[in-house]
């Protein structure tokens, strides 16, 4: 433990700090870490820790705060001498509390830092610091001498320990003119390029940024020298806005709380605020806000809600809810978790989990709620967050029905529509849920695969966020009905009920059969001469109005998720097609005829590789061979134009 000498003439002793503590201590000294304004946050949370002991003690013994029964944290800034004071009158402490608190390791989050700096022998401890935050000792990132004078409360004597973070301390007896009525101050004499430190400035910035919430009001008071006086400014008035209850606060400090916090400027589009009590208590304050964030698909994908323990800020790097949720801004402030807790320890606590459960069950049953209250407001915020939201409908199986109410479809029969809606609008004999994928709506909406669904009235679902191709895969379905991709396998329509056209009408049934075995012959005709190019040839019943269009087999994936994976890997095997061919087209009934009574079929050959062509460009992609196609193309002209 430390060495002691004394020189009694002073009563001052000196120690050695435990070995631990000056490796620690030489990593504060010469850090190089660009966020040493957590000191201040560091000391202002032991403040107030303090002040929340006192205020437990004096439960039972109020003796302890009779001369002054309220708690505060005082910083004073003092520009000429260069230094920072941070005073509370909480528990202080007294002699031996001064050696064991601040002469060695008795901290579990310090402990932890210290282990892992052992673990990755030789990284930069710099790093690990903003991470852990290392409390007291951070002082001497900023102070080459730190001041502690403390009188425990009750107690007659006070104590001043005082060191240069260089291995050794001092403590000696403190006058009472020195120390305050009970509680700690702490005086940092700022290093020479810390000196910012002590201007109000930089301190209401740090403040407000990192401890705008500790359950303890803070004041600042700074020499001003124009008017050679004290100015005197309260920066935080003790009260956490989420722990007040609802009913007293108003919409305007919801917002400015939403604002502050988040660092937004537009108005939360819906406001959470509980506190859950039972075997995990916790207050929530969250916001959804109304505009999307210019970062909110950055590849990190980092939660936006704030980990608070106690009203003192812990991390806003816990990731308190799935991905899918980063957009929900605001706090959650937990009475279980220690205090003390590191960003790793956070990783697989138990209690914090429990507690992301709760919020993330807690946020999409009030989505749900909203969108039921407010059907406009809703679809503003589905259309800032709806492509985040569905993320979800893959990563978190477990909670995608009730995802699934959530979320909002531009279909072929409007924009907004639920699951729900489609399904209570299925036709008679549907049983699954059609879905065309592609790269806009209007894109999608002018694919000829849609042409069939459209003339029998089918709904589709028109899917066109990057995220939809993968949860549409994933998915088994809703409601018991399966999802199916408009442009992949059979299009099972045959037995929904197409509204009879007059064309259809007029012809009689003798007609009609000559015509289908006339395209029949055709189908085997253009197989034969595609030979290797398609999987397939086959009469559709998807087409209306376009002559031929190309879909993905029944087995393997949909067409556009296989583009989508082919542009990613960067290669270009694509499954074979299968061409689909519309019976009622008449130039597939031209083509029909011709190839009955011509002798020569070359000109159909060609017809036959012009229609795959084309089916491939309508679906976005090359023909499989640009030059034949132009000349194919040009001969076809040619013909048409003699
Ligand atoms: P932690 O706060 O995580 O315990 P710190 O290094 O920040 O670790 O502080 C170490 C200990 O020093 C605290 O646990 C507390 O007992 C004591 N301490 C620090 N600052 C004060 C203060 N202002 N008043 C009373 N005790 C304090
Ligand atoms: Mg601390």
């Amino acid at each position: 433990m430390s060495e002691q000498t004394t020189d009694t003439a002073v009563g001052t002793e000196t120690h050695s700090f435990e070995a631990e503590v000056s490796r620690l201590l030489h990593l504060m000294v010469h850090a190089v870490y660009s966020n040493k304004e957590i000191f201040l946050r560091e000391l202002i949370s032991n403040a107030a820790d303090a002040c929340e002991k006192l205020r437990h003690e004096a439960l039972t013994n109020s003796e302890l705060v009779k001369d002054d029964a309220s708690y505060k944290i005082t910083l004073s800034s003092d520009g000429t001498a260069g230094t920072l004071t941070v005073a509370d009158n909480g528990i202080g402490m007294g002699k031996e509390e001064l050696i064991d608190n601040l002469g060695t390791i008795a901290r579990s989050g310090t402990r932890a830092f210290l282990d892992q700096l052992a673990a990755n022998n030789g990284t930069d401890g710099s790093a690990l610091i903003g991470q852990f935050g290392i409390g007291f000792y951070s002082a001497f990132m900023v102070a080459d001498q730190v001041e502690v004078v403390s009188r425990r409360a009750g107690s007659s004597e006070a104590w001043r320990w005082s060191s240069d973070g260089m291995g050794s301390y001092e403590i000696a007896p403190a006058s009472d003119e020195d120390a305050l009525p009970r509680g700690t101050k702490i005086v940092l004499h700022l290093k020479e390029d810390e000196k910012a430190f002590a201007d109000s400035q930089t301190i209401r910035r740090v403040v407000r940024e990192y401890s705008a919430h500790v359950p303890v009001p803070i004041r600042l008071m700074s020499f001003n020298e124009e008017a050679n006086a004290i100015d005197e400014e309260d920066l935080t008035d003790g009260s956490a806005l989420w722990t007040k209850s609802k009913s007293d606060i108003t919409e305007e400090q919801y917002k400015e709380f939403y604002q502050y916090n988040a660092g937004q400027f537009d108005d939360p589009a819906l406001t959470i605020h509980y506190r859950a009590e039972g075997r995990t208590e916790y207050n929530v304050l969250a916001f959804v806000p109304e505009h999307k964030p210019f970062d909110l698909f950055d590849p990190n994908r980092k939660g936006r809600l704030k980990l608070y323990v106690r009203r003192v800020f812990i991390t806003d790097d816990a990731n308190i809810v799935p991905a899918y949720l980063r957009f929900v801004r605001g706090v959650v402030d937990s009475e279980d978790i220690p205090l003390n807790i590191s960003r790793e320890m956070l990783q697989d606590n138990p209690i914090l989990n429990a507690i992301g459960k709760g919020v993330t069950n807690r946020i999409l049953s009030e989505l749900e709620k909203f969108a039921k209250n407010d059907e406009e407001k809703f679809s503003s915020v589905w259309d800032a967050f709806g492509p985040v939201i569905k993320e979800g409908l893959y990563e978190d199986p477990e909670r995608r029905d009730q995802l699934f109410k959530l979320v909002r479809f531009n279909t072929t029969k409007g924009d907004n529509r639920t699951l729900a809606d489609y399904v209570a609008d299925l036709k008679e004999n549907q049983t699954a849920i059609y879905y065309a994928l592609g790269d806009s709506k209007d894109g999608i909406l002018a694919s000829p695969q849609l042409e069939g669904y459209q003339a029998r009235e089918v709904e589709v679902l028109l899917l066109s966020d990057a995220v939809d191709a993968f949860w549409v895969q994933t998915a088994l379905g809703y409601d018991g009905k399966s999802f199916k991709s408009i442009s992949q396998g059979a299009a099972d329509l045959d037995t929904i009920e197409k509204p009879k056209s007059e064309d259809d009408a007029a012809k009689d049934e003798e007609e009609k059969a000559k015509e289908q075995g006339a395209v029949a012959e055709l189908v085997t005709f253009v197989k034969e001469t595609l030979g290797d190019a398609v999987s397939d040839v086959r009469i559709s019943s998807r087409l209306a109005t376009s002559p031929v269009c190309i879909v993905a087999p029944d087995y393997g994936p949909d067409r556009q998720f296989e583009k989508l994976m082919r542009s990613q890997k960067g290669t270009d095997a694509a499954l074979k097609p299968i061409l689909e061919v519309n019976p009622d087209h008449s130039l597939i009934l031209m083509l029909a005829e011709q190839l009955k009574a011509a002798s020569d079929k070359a000109a159909i050959e060609d017809g036959a590789h012009l229609l795959l062509d084309q089916a491939l460009i309508l679906d976005g992609e090359h023909p499989a061979n640009p030059a034949v196609f132009a000349s194919r193309l040009s001969k076809v002209m040619m013909s048409g134009l003699k």
